[in-house]
């Protein structure tokens, strides 16, 4: 069994988190768009943006298909 090493940081110093991802971000469209970042986005990737997800108002079908036009341009 591989020993543990003793001098190890506790989660304060290193800011240990779990729930920044792209999926959890105020700025984040599903499947795979930002408002804050071009192109398209991972749910599991972060950036230095990320934001804590507010509530938002449902987007229309339209709203949505500019959304997709932008992450997927042709
Ligand atoms: S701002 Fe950053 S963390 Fe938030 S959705 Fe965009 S790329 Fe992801």
């Amino acid at each position: 069994m591989a020993e543990v090493p003793s001098a190890r940081l506790n989660k304060e110093e290193v800011r240990y988190r779990q729930h920044e991802k792209c999926m959890t971000c105020n700025y984040f469209y599903y499947p795979n768009s930002c408002e804050k970042v071009e192109g398209n986005v991972s749910q599991e990737a972060v950036c230095t943006k990320w934001e804590m997800q507010k509530k938002k108002e449902p987007m229309d079908g339209s709203s949505y298909m500019d959304e997709f036009k932008k992450a997927n341009p042709q």
